[in-house]
């Protein structure tokens, strides 16, 4: 595993979402459903999405050896998120050592997602 990458869903901070809706508009995009393998709710509530043996569907050209965790919310995320957050990066880093925490646009420069700096956050809080 090469890269933890972290997206937000772009939903409105005031907002929750959960990953079956995520899933639901993936499908109606006519994609294969949810593209993340995590997704972590507003209130910090973990949900799954793909199992991590299905290559993900969220980073253009590095799907293939990431995990893609995201984000409900646009900009603006809530404490329980980031412990959530923290918490799903070190059991995945148990796993994957030698695995790189970024952002979605660490990897894609047309992108501003998830709209914070991962990994200085990451630095900030590991
Ligand atoms: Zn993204």
């Amino acid at each position: 595993m090469k890269y933890i990458v972290i997206h937000c869903a772009d939903t409105p901070n005031d907002r929750e979402v959960t990953a079956r809706e995520v899933h639901g508009w993936h499908l109606s995009n006519g994609w294969n459903g949810i593209g993340y393998h995590y997704f972590i709710r507003r209130s910090g509530q973990l949900e799954n999405g793909r199992p991590e043996y299905w290559m993900g569907s969220h980073v253009r050209k590095k799907n293939n050896g990431s995990i893609g965790i995201c984000l409900a919310g646009r900009d603006e995320f809530t404490e329980k998120q980031s412990l959530t957050l923290q918490g799903v990066i070190n059991q995945l880093l148990d796993r994957y050592p030698n695995a790189e925490v970024v952002g979605h646009c660490d990897l894609d420069s047309r992108k501003t997602c998830p709209n914070f700096d991962v990994k200085a956050w990451w630095e900030s809080v590991k």
